[in-house]
């Protein structure tokens, strides 16, 4: 196994133009769009430069030593710095802000997959995280390269903002908290869950909730970071991704350094789609694994530009007015990695799939009858890769991974609804409610 020679190029990492417009630029600049066509920009890895430093073997092997649970000072206990060479190979180690994100089990769902027919399933639980959802692996990416960009005297503005259906917003308060900068956060006046509300609440964030949706909320913290007065964290900002990135690599470091046949992704703004191609390219470019699953973007029905587009054969997303949904979360209906996504879908042979209003709901019951506990997030790729299975899009024989957004402790009143049959159009078949009892042996005895 070859270390790293002195030598040979360290790798490095920069801004890039998406597109595919000339130049590059430090990640540590507070630029969101290409300064030349106004498009999403990229992180560029020096793929070179890190093939050099290790084959595909010895990164494997590299990663699996660092899945430990040992605490060292060198390596962070943490799924996103465990393969910081791939992530942000110039962050020095003491900017690194880290909650020990990552490394999430990815749960064997093999009683669901025997009742719904998959001939493996796979739950990649991101939701098991600090905050509650995957929002975490790509913030402790952001707010280090804040917290290093300050430090060198690159960055001016003061607060971190950011605009969210409930999870982002509870990430980057808490990562702003652990480094101590000031974070604002966006959120649509009572379209988020009380959980995702407390959060952002509790870790001291200015909370301005507005009297309006997601989008509205996107539309003015872009302008804000326009104007210079805040650094936007949204997923529009690609050091979001690069974070995020390390789901796909950890989902094929657990099947033994091989890609399933299809990952599923609960989608709303596009950029986790976008950072699992990333993730699954990156790995196959330096020879970590052979190939690349196929992509299911999963989209709730009243939230589903993305699905409407692949539908209509369009290789552009038109904006829609998205509706209420239980998967608030992504309730998204202008997203702004739809680039970014659609180069995903064409790269991994994807397909698009929507969920109705209650299909998520039923999914999620069946899947908690089978030890899972499943966000409603959870529940519209649960039932997305139901529906493509019963197409036959999906084989029987094959592997399935569906990626767990979000905790369902955080949504809790979905879960309640179902059970107690308050979902709309949701058969309840599971509903399971409390029986109240005088609290005697006797009565007690007769019920079971
Ligand atoms: C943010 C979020 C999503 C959507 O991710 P995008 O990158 O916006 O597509 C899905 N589920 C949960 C629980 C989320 O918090
Ligand atoms: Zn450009």
């Amino acid at each position: 196994m070859a270390a790293a020679s002195t030598s040979a190029p360290l790798p490095s990492a920069r801004f890039r133009c998406f597109a595919g417009c000339a130049g590059t630029f430090p990640v540590t600049r507070a630029l969101y769009t290409c300064p030349t066509c106004g498009g999403l920009l990229e992180v560029a890895h020096d793929l070179d430069a890190l093939a050099h430093m290790r084959s595909g073997p010895a990164w494997r092997e590299l990663f699996d030593a660092r899945w430990s649970p040992r605490v060292t000072a060198s390596v962070k206990p943490s799924g996103v710095w465990a393969k910081r060479e791939w992530i942000a190979p110039e962050l020095p180690d003491e900017d690194i802000v880290t909650t020990g994100e990552g490394m999430t089990p990815l749960y064997d769902a093999h009683r669901l997959a025997k009742e719904v027919g998959f001939g493996e399933l796979f739950v990649k639980q991101c939701g098991n995280a600090h905050t509650g959802s995957f929002k975490d692996l790509g913030m402790t990416v952001l707010v280090s390269v804040v917290r290093h960009a300050k430090r060198i005297g690159a960055l001016p503005v003061r607060a971190i903002a950011c605009a969210s259906t409930g999870d982002t917003s509870a990430a980057l308060a808490a990562y702003g908290a652990a480094a101590g900068l000031p974070v604002v956060v966006l959120l649509p006046h009572g379209l988020v869950s009380t959980a995702q509300l407390v959060q952002p609440l509790a870790h001291g964030a200015k909370v301005l909730a507005l009297e309006t949706d997601f989008d509205g909320c996107m539309a003015i913290v872009k302008e804000l970071a326009a104007r210079e007065l805040v650094y936007l964290a949204n997923s529009m900002n690609p050091l979001r991704i690069e974070g995020q990135k390390s789901v796909a690599l950890e989902i094929a470091q657990q099947l033994g350094w091989d890609a399933p046949d299809w990952v599923v992704i609960p989608s709303g703004n596009l950029g986790n789609s976008a950072a699992l191609h990333a993730g699954f390219a990156m790995a196959k470019a330096l020879g970590v694994i052979e190939r690349l699953p196929r992509l299911v973007i999963a989209q709730a029905e009243r939230a589903n530009p993305m699905y409407r587009a692949v539908s209509a054969g369009r290789s552009t997303v038109e904006a829609v007015v998205a509706q209420p949904t239980q998967a608030s979360a992504i309730r998204i209906g202008n997203p702004v990695s739809a680039p970014r996504a659609m180069a995903a879908l064409r790269a991994m042979n994807g397909v698009g799939e929507a969920g109705s209003a209650h299909e998520p709901a039923d999914a999620c019951a069946r899947a908690d009858r089978s030890g899972l506990y499943a966000c409603p997030h959870t529940g519209v790729a649960i039932a997305c890769a139901m529906k493509l299975r019963a197409r036959g899009v999906i084989g029987e024989r094959e592997r399935v991974v569906v990626v767990s957004t979000a905790n369902a402790l955080k949504f809790t009143e979905f879960k309640l609804a179902y059970h107690e049959r308050r979902i709309e159009g949701a058969s309840s078949r599971l509903a399971n409610e409390p029986v109240v009892l005088r609290a005697d042996v006797e009565t007690v005895a007769a019920q079971l």
